[in-house]
């Protein structure tokens, strides 16, 4: 038969290629099977003229070692994000004076008029000296009864009630859920991956829009395939049998247009919420059923509009503003590097948020968030040359983003280890799987190094076996 492999990998995103490239180098007879009729899953790229920019992942943090590597091995150019002059902080309730800006590099969670937020950060920080989040807590009381309280929840119980306003914002922005929909136990685990709550929000040292990569991110997964060829996609996986074939012992995989492939390791990445359309054989562990049950995607709409000029630079602006009151909760200036695309990016996220606005035209949509960039950069920003928005939460294959959360409730502290867990011969890669960088292009990188042990590992221990 010429359908069997040392090991399939399913989901061919950042994880998934990066899983392929390593046991290719190392020799592995693999394959990779891609639902889409693409690559590079929550990174896509588009051409806009002479340039490309991301309807999905596209920054760097300042500390991503695994991205930058991989960039360097793939020779890819990366660029710093425009911070240069003020940014925006329509975050204010005073009537009149609701939209301020500073020059970040220069200015303290005090002056922006966030002072109130730091003794939130600091108990935050005690708590995470005492919980290891990274690793499953059913003993650890503290982390299970955190567990139970949405984070606007916690900072009512805790006394921090007039911060709710700005960890909304925080979680619409970093999570696309709102301060409702999320645990504490959650944001903590997510925070304590990526750095710290300043760096997720400011620019700055160690923050999370460092660079971006010319070309675009999927860049990096179209490298890759070319390297690893086996890649196939139009490919969905509805099926992963691990008993029917119990001469060989192979794992039987099938996908939705009826081929059959058999190898010895499956590698999974696909998002957790996206395993409820699977079949295993055997079914899977409780703890890794409720992980695909109980866990929820994100929802965002990504805004890129397209100008003539870069005229907010023109007025001592660098295109980042924060905002509490939207339709865009964050934007960034997203020109490329040879200024070939003059642009700012911007994201409406938050289940309800999302439900409001889908409810509108896109006239309705555009002329809004066009109004909302006209308060901050003045009049040319309501004539724009192209106005482009991705819903990811239409997108089948991702089902929201920018990565799985987890509700309120127990499923954190009582599954957090079966995202990584193997179940026999299948293991378990994806950003959602990462103790780094949890929902970043980071994690997803960061995760392929672990599960490419995972396999070596067993390879080798099976060879030593005969
Ligand atoms: C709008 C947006 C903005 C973002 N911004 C940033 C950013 O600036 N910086 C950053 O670091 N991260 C960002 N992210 C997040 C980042 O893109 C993701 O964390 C990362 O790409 C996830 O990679 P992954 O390989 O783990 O998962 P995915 O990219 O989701 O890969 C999983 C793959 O599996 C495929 N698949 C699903 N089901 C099946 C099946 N049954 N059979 C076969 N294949 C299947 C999917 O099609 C997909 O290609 C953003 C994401 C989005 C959507």
């Amino acid at each position: 038969m010429n359908n069997i492999y040392d090991t399939i990998i399913i989901g061919g995103g950042l994880a998934g290629l990066k899983t392929a490239f390593d046991l290719k180098k190392n020799k592995f007879n693999i394959l990779v099977l891609e639902a889409r009729n693409r690559f590079g899953g929550r990174t896509e790229s588009i051409k806009i003229g002479n340039g490309w920019i991301d309807a999905g992942g596209q920054w760097l943090g300042a500390n991503n070692p695994n991205t930058k590597q991989l960039c360097e091995e793939l020779k890819l150019e990366t660029y710093k994000q425009y911070y240069e002059g003020k940014t925006i902080f329509d975050i204010y309730d005073k009537e009149g004076n609701s939209i301020k800006s500073f020059d970040e590099s220069k200015v303290d969670l005090k002056d922006i008029g966030l002072g109130y937020i730091i003794p939130v950060i600091k108990r935050l920080d005690d708590i995470s000296k005492e919980v290891d989040f990274s690793r499953t807590s059913k003993e650890n009381p503290l982390m299970e009864s955190l567990e139970k309280l949405s984070v606007s929840n916690w900072l009512i119980v805790n006394g921090f009630g007039e911060s709710i306003k700005f960890f909304n914002w925080f979680c619409q922005m970093s999570l696309a859920s709102s301060s409702d929909d999320v645990s504490i136990a959650f944001l903590m685990k997510y925070v304590n991956s990526c750095g710290s709550i300043e760096s997720i929000f400011l620019s700055g040292d160690c923050c999370a829009e460092d660079s971006r990569i010319i070309g675009g991110s999927t860049m990096m997964a179209y490298k890759m395939v070319s390297f690893i060829k086996n890649c196939k996609l139009n490919r969905e996986v509805v099926s992963i049998d691990q008993i029917s074939d119990s001469i060989d012992r192979l794992i039987k995989v099938t996908t939705s247009n009826g081929d059959i492939y058999f190898c010895t390791n499956v590698v999974s990445t696909v998002p957790p919420t996206l395993l409820r359309n699977v079949t295993f054989k055997p079914e899977l562990p409780l703890e890794k059923q409720r992980l695909k049950n109980e866990m929820e995607m994100g929802s965002t709409i990504k805004i890129i509009v397209i100008y003539d000029s870069a005229f907010w630079r023109e007025q001592g602006f660098n295109g980042k503003a924060l905002s509490f009151n939207g339709p865009v909760y964050e934007s960034f200036d997203n020109c490329t590097h040879d200024l070939s695309v003059k642009s700012i990016v911007g994201f409406i996220n938050g289940k309800d948020e999302l439900k409001h606005w889908y409810s509108k035209s896109k006239e309705e949509r555009k002329s809004a968030v066009l109004y909302q960039f006209s308060k901050y950069w003045g009049p040319k920003a309501l004539n724009p040359i192209s106005y482009i928005e991705r819903n990811w939460k239409e997108e089948k294959f991702s089902s929201g983003c920018y990565m799985g959360v987890c509700k309120p409730g127990s499923v954190l502290s009582e599954c957090n280890d079966f995202f990584r867990q193997p179940h026999g011969k299948i293991h378990w890669a994806g950003t959602e799987t990462s103790t780094q960088w949890y929902g970043h292009m980071e994690g997803a990188i960061t995760s392929s190094k672990r599960v490419v042990k995972e396999i070596i590992r067993n390879s080798f221990n099976s060879k030593s076996k005969l």
